[in-house]
């Protein structure tokens, strides 16, 4: 532990002693209600034990507790497979004008014009962008989005008179993908990658038939390479009556530059919360636009903006082989104003730019780290690289160890032991939000590290040393979580004698 107060900061419950208060109200000049009177059995009696803090001891408890935090704001987050990219401000500073941010979801249409053309403009840009031919933008978050496009396909092959049974799944996917397709009532196959890490076209040739709903495909791929195949592949599922999904969650290494509209995907998810620049991490809000193909364009969730031929923009409801909503209302609208922001302060030529630059920053990563990280594949990469850690297991230090001290550095770890083809993968995605001088600091404390694990292995095996909290036991922490505070006996005024951190 250190000894500075930001570092040792006790739960605010711990710090609580009975009669504080954090707001001081003007006497009561009308007559007092019984809160049963008025509420009835919606009054709580039990309003639990809270603790009781003074304004500045309840502002500096927040305040400690956010310096913890790491952002993007801080520094580099090379979280792979996660678009970890900076958020402009102008996004924020235009989300919050007032006549967007306090837009009601149940305003009139007539009053709603400038939200829906919001909705219109940025479904436009997407469907520009995906080289598809329709849209939604209700899904939350990329996984809520391929469950949104496996129910099309579903609804899709049922108004050909069979849901189908099966969705091929590459071994190298996230897991969200074999999820998605079981929760939607399909078997899962798994299909074993080449020695590329890309789609094994004369393994895939064999599994389909005319049992096979869709492939779910991620590309670039999870190890960040381009699908070159990706025309046969989209030819081997078509010929066999399959759809072809597509997991947009790594568009940042395509926008600008090709279209999976163009290389045959039928239906795909955009994560806007990792392309299109809006805030992510922490829970959320995310938005997953599904965009999709004029065959899948039916079934899409209701309600759909549409242009009237009175000029204005209504919510249709009216679609008969809609799969039904997905989500209240019509999406994360904050995420939308964000992401088609960042869109039209970029520009066409703007978003190629971004598209460049992220790639660039990931191959200048794999370059200046080669020598001393394993490669498992040699394909070049896209926006992101993966190593393994073999060479470095040779001294008893995993990929889980090394991202630990990188913490000590200032970085924020990459993605550990992700896609599963890799054993101990090392997964980087720098984004283009970095610049030549970030860059070069984390390849600095790669090397660094990268040597330390050769000469003292015992100090990366027990990393961070410059955290509050060293090292925890993770997989307690996962099988074990203790979600709950558990105070005293209701009514018991906290004290710090009767801290509920004891009772843990
Ligand atoms: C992030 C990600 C997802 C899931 O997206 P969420 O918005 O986190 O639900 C799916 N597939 C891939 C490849 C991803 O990187």
């Amino acid at each position: 532990m250190t000894p500075h107060i930001t570092q040792n900061e006790p739960l605010s419950f711990e710090k609580s002693s009975p009669g504080k208060k954090a707001y001081r109200l003007a006497p009561l000049d009308v007559p007092e209600v019984d809160a049963k009177a008025l509420l009835g059995d919606a009054a709580r009696e039990d309003t639990g034990t809270l603790p009781e803090l003074s304004e500045i001891e309840i502002i500096r408890h927040f305040t400690r507790l956010s310096t913890w935090n790491y952002a993007i704001d801080l520094g580099m987050y090379p979280l792979g497979s996660c678009t970890m990219k900076y958020n402009p401000r102008v996004n924020e500073f235009v989300s919050r004008l007032a006549g967007i941010a306090e837009a009601h979801p149940y305003q009139p249409e007539a009053l709603s014009q400038g939200a829906l053309e919001v909705m219109q403009l940025l479904q436009d840009c997407l469907i520009e962008i995906t080289g598809m031919d329709a849209i939604t933008l209700q899904p939350a978050a990329g996984a809520h989005g391929e469950f949104t496009g496996i129910l099309l396909i579903r609804a899709y092959h049922e108004s050909k008179g069979n849901a189908r049974k099966h969705v091929i799944v590459p071994d190298s996917a996230h897991g969200t993908n074999p999820a998605t397709a079981a929760v939607c009532g399909y078997e899962v196959i798994n299909l074993k990658s080449n020695p590329d890490g890309g789609i094994d076209v004369a393994a895939l040739e064999a599994i389909v038939n005319e049992e096979t709903a869709a492939l779910m495909l991620t590309n670039p791929s999870t190890i960040g390479v381009f699908e070159n195949q990706i025309h046969k592949i989209a030819d081997i599922l078509h010929a066999k009556g399959a759809l072809l999904y597509m997991d947009g969650a790594n568009m940042n290494a395509l926008v600008g530059k090709t279209r999976p509209g163009d290389f045959g995907a039928d239906v795909m998810h955009l994560n806007l919360h990792k392309t299109f620049s809006t805030p992510h991490g922490g829970g959320g809000p995310g938005s997953g636009p599904v965009a999709c193909k004029k065959i899948l364009e039916p079934f899409l969730p209701t309600p759909v903006v549409e242009r009237g031929t009175d000029g204005l923009l209504h919510l249709n409801y009216d679609r008969p082989q809609s799969v039904g909503r997905v989500r209240m209302f019509y999406g994360n609208f904050g995420m939308f104003v964000r992401a088609l922001a960042y869109i039209l302060a970029n520009g066409p030529d703007g978003l190629r730019q971004t598209t460049e630059d992220a790639v660039l920053n990931a191959n200048y990563i794999r370059a200046k780290l080669e020598d001393l990280y394993e490669l498992p594949y040699k394909t070049p990469s896209m926006h992101e690289v993966v190593f393994s850690d073999k060479r470095q297991t040779k001294n008893g230090v995993k990929t889980g160890d090394l991202a630990k001290r990188l913490i000590d550095y200032g970085f924020h770890p990459y993605t550990t032991s992700f896609p599963l083809i890799v054993p101990g993968a090392l997964m980087i995605e720098p984004t283009e939000s970095e610049s030549r001088e970030e860059l070069d600091l984390f390849i600095d404390a790669m090397r660094q590290i990268a040597r330390e694990a050769e000469e003292n292995p015992e100090l990366i095996t027990s990393a961070p040393h410059s955290t509050r909290i060293s090292r925890l036991d993770e997989t307690t922490a996962a099988r074990k979580p203790v979600l709950r505070w558990k105070g005293p006996a209701a009514g018991t005024p906290l004290t710090p004698d009767n801290s509920p951190a004891k009772e843990w």
